[in-house]
């Protein structure tokens, strides 16, 4: 009899184990991928970790769980410095003075938001003749928060393209974690603490479950242990949320984003590690050249290949990965359904991305696990 059945061994899962373990309970994590880790799994191609469910970049203001992981693995230097390509043109991104200058050829802080105030009049203009303050959706938040120019080119269509909606109809929020500043500075999150574990995300999982039982090519609903009671005290449910209840309520939707991953005979391709399409003129949204994220300098020189996957964004359809939650009205109010059944299971703990049907960064995501274990990260 375990204390804990783990279902899903992502960095939810992983990190519980981890936690439960240390602490003397015995656990077993099932997951039904034949590898563990969840989205943050690398696969090793040509002497390169690829991110195989898409870029992660770990970054967070929060000490505890940056001294948490540092504890488990070492993190690299990188930066998450985007740059987005429209039609050819470059522009670097965050939206900062490097994009203001690449935009309109403004050089000072005080002509660059001279500028942004100019595009963003006729947006905030007609906002107020229609007796509204706030941005009521993803295009007018867009264009009050940088203008006309940089909404057109870096916005819209790439926006369009990842959720399949006019950006009229999307919700503001959605960009509203996106920085705009006043320096030349394109690190693409304000974060105190950001890097990628030295040798890949692999590490951090194998040291999160050191000591652990698991069980891989082990799905939950098609195994003994749906019947889990038989084996463990409590569960820990790291699946989707509808799943669980067996879809009683309906289906919850999902985004997904499905790669083309190709090697390249040559040792640098584009020069970083994520670049970003913003038109339609190309189906797919960014590039990922993995290297970058964790050769820096003349060592990218070092393997004679390199490894790239264009990033494309799809509906989701049965047998595909869930990765992104719909926020929307019909998708939240379900969820909240499904969230007071869950309240109800006893026993049962539901909790990460898909169990918990919320879009979490990593660092938030190890966060919650230590305040389950009520432990600041020793
Ligand atoms: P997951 O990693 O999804 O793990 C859940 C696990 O449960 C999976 O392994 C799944 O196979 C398993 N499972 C599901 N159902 C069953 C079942 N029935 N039986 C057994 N096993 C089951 N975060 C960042 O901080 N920085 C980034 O740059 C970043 N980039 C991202 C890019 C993409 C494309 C996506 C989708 C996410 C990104 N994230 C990023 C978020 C990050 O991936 C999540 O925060 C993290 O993976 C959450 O871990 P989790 O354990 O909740 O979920
Ligand atoms: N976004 C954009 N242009 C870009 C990058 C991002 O318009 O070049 C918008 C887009 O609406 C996207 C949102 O910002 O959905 C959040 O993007 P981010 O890269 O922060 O999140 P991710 O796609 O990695 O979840």
């Amino acid at each position: 009899m375990y204390d804990y059945l783990i279902v899903g061994s992502g960095l939810f899962g992983a990190t519980f184990a981890h936690l439960a373990a240390q602490r003397g309970f015995q656990c077993l994590v099932i997951e039904k991928r034949p590898h563990l880790g969840g989205n943050i799994y690398c696969e090793c191609m040509e002497g390169i970790n690829v991110h195989k469910y898409g870029a992660h970049i770990f970054h967070t203001n929060n000490k505890e769980v940056w001294d948490f992981v540092n504890r488990l693995v070492s993190f690299n230097r990188y930066t998450n410095c985007p740059v987005a390509n429209y039609h050819g043109k470059l522009f670097n991104l965050p939206f900062n003075m490097n994009t203001f200058y690449q935009m309109w050829g403004v050089t000072t802080p005080e002509d660059a938001a001279a500028k942004i105030e100019e595009q963003k009049a006729e947006a905030i203009a007609k906002m107020k003749a229609e007796g509204v303050t706030e941005p009521r959706n993803l295009e007018e938040q867009g264009l009050c928060l940088v203008g006309k120019d940089i909404f057109e080119k870096l916005i819209k269509e790439y926006t369009e393209k990842q959720w399949e909606r006019p950006c009229s109809e999307l919700p503001a929020f959605i960009i509203k974690r996106l920085p705009v500043r006043l320096v030349y500075d394109n690190n693409y999150f304000n974060d105190a603490f950001q890097g990628i574990p030295i040798g890949g995300y692999n590490r951090l999982t194998e040291a999160l479950m050191e000591g652990v039982e698991c069980r891989t090519d082990t799905d939950f609903f098609r195994s003994e242990y749906r019947n889990w009671r038989r084996h463990a005290r409590q569960l820990v449910y790291t699946g989707p949320l509808d799943e669980y209840f067996g879809f009683c309520l309906g289906k919850l939707d999902w985004r997904t984003v499905c790669f083309k991953t190709r090697i390249i005979d040559t040792p640098n391709y584009q020069g970083n590690a994520v670049v970003n399409y913003t038109s339609h003129e190309q189906p797919y949204t960014r590039v990922i050249e993995h290297k970058h994220f964790e050769m820096f300098g003349d060592a990218v020189y070092d393997l004679p290949k390199t490894i790239v996957s264009e990033e494309y964004s799809s509906p989701y359809k049965d047998g595909m990965e869930p990765f992104y939650p719909i926020n929307d009205s019909r998708n939240d109010a379900l969820a909240r359904e499904y969230h007071l059944l869950a309240a109800k299971e006893s026993g049962v703990t539901f909790g990460g991305r898909l169990a918990e049907y919320k879009y979490y960064d990593m660092a938030p995501v190890i966060e919650k696990v230590l305040n389950l274990f009520n432990t600041p990260a020793r």
